[in-house]
C-alpha cells in the first residue's frame, strides 16, 4: 500500500517541480551572440551632420511608483525587489522639447498597483506631462503597453496632440487594445510618421525598432551637444540587471501579464545585444523606462534632469 502511494507523491513532486522551473527559470537566457541587431556606428553617423543642432539635455518626470518582486523582472531574482517606477522622458534643444512616452494615469495607476507601502501617484505629474505634450514639437512612445501610453489615449486634448504624434504602424494598430477605452477619432485615425526603419526624427534623436516585447517596441538613441549619449530601451528589459545577467522575465510573465504575448527569442537577442553594447561602450547611459534605482543614479550623476521644464 505504501509503494503505490509513495510513487503517487515522488510523481507529483517531479510535476510540481517541473512546473515550477518552466514557469520562474526556463527559457530566460540570452543566447551567446547576436550580430548585427544593434549598431552604434549606424545611428552615431545619422547624428553626426551638425553638432550645434543636437539637444542638450534629457529630463525624466515621475508619474508613479511601485515595488514588485525581482523575479518578475528577471527569472531566477528570488529574494530582491524591484523598485519599478512609472516615467516619461523630456529630450530639450534650446527652442523646442520632444516627449517620449506617456505612462499612467489614476485609474491605470489603481488597477496595476503592487505594494501597499510603496505604491504612489502624482496627479501633478501627470498634469504637468499632459501639459508638456502640448507644448512639445514631437510626442513619441518606446511602445504601446497601457503603461506607456496614458496621456496620449487619454489626453483631454487629442486634435491638439494628434499632429505632435510620431508612432509606428504597430503601436497605432495595438492602441485601440491597450487603451482600455474608446480612442478619441483624432487618435484612431493617426497615419503612421514612423516607417519601421533605424531613422533619425530629430537633431540628435533616432529611433531603432525593435520588435519582440511589443510588435511596435522601438529603442530612442540620443546624443546631446556635450557627446553624451544615451538609450531608453522601454520595456526590452525591466531592469539593468536583466541585462547585466542577460536573463529575461520569467515565463510566468507569458501567462500573468502579457496579452497577446512577447516574442521571448527576439526579447533574449536583443539583451544580449545590449549587453555587447554596453561591455563595448560603457560611456552610453542605457535606461530601462521602469528601473528607479538606476534612473536615480542617472539623476545623482547629472544625466538626466530631474521633473520638466517649467
Ligand atoms: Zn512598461
Ligand atoms: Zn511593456
Amino acid at each position: 500500500m505504501l509503494r503505490p502511494l509513495l510513487l503517487v507523491l515522488s510523481g507529483l513532486a517531479v510535476l510540481l517541480l517541473g512546473g515550477f522551473w518552466w514557469l520562474f527559470l526556463a527559457d530566460s537566457s540570452a543566447p551567446a551572440e547576436a550580430p548585427g541587431l544593434l549598431v552604434l556606428e549606424d545611428w552615431r553617423e545619422l547624428v553626426a551632420d551638425d553638432p550645434s543642432r543636437l539637444p542638450t539635455e534629457i529630463r525624466v518626470l515621475e508619474i508613479g511608483r511601485d515595488k514588485a518582486p525581482g523575479f518578475a523582472a528577471r527569472a531566477g531574482g528570488f529574494g530582491t525587489d524591484w523598485n519599478t517606477t512609472y516615467n516619461a522622458i523630456q529630450i530639450g534643444w534650446p527652442d523646442r522639447t520632444m516627449i517620449i512616452d506617456g505612462a499612467i494615469d489614476a485609474e491605470t495607476a489603481v488597477g496595476m498597483k503592487q505594494s501597499e507601502t510603496d505604491w504612489a501617484f502624482d496627479a501633478a505629474a501627470y498634469d504637468t506631462l499632459l501639459a508638456a505634450m502640448l507644448s512639445a514639437e514631437k510626442v513619441m512612445i518606446t511602445h504601446e503597453h497601457l503603461d506607456h501610453v496614458m496621456a496620449v489615449v487619454r489626453h483631454p486634448d487629442p486634435a491638439a496632440l494628434a499632429p505632435k504624434l510620431l508612432l509606428n504602424a504597430p503601436q497605432i494598430a495595438a492602441l485601440p487594445i491597450f487603451a482600455k477605452g474608446t480612442l478619441d477619432p483624432a487618435i484612431a485615425s493617426l497615419a503612421p510618421r514612423l516607417d519601421g526603419s533605424v531613422q533619425q526624427v530629430a537633431p540628435g534623436v533616432v529611433v531603432i525598432p525593435v520588435p519582440g516585447h511589443t510588435p511596435g517596441s522601438q529603442l530612442v538613441y540620443i546624443q546631446l551637444q556635450n557627446g553624451s549619449e544615451t538609450l531608453l530601451i522601454g520595456d526590452v528589459a525591466w531592469s539593468l540587471g536583466a541585462i547585466e545577467t542577460l536573463t529575461t522575465r520569467p515565463v510566468l510573465t507569458q501567462y500573468m501579464i502579457f496579452d497577446p504575448d512577447e516574442d521571448r527569442t527576439s526579447v533574449k537577442a536583443q539583451l544580449r545585444a545590449l549587453y555587447d553594447l554596453m561591455q563595448s561602450n560603457p560611456e552610453i547611459a542605457v535606461i530601462p523606462a521602469h528601473d528607479r534605482g538606476h534612473l536615480d543614479a542617472l539623476v545623482a550623476e547629472g544625466r538626466l534632469i530631474k521633473g520638466f521644464r517649467e
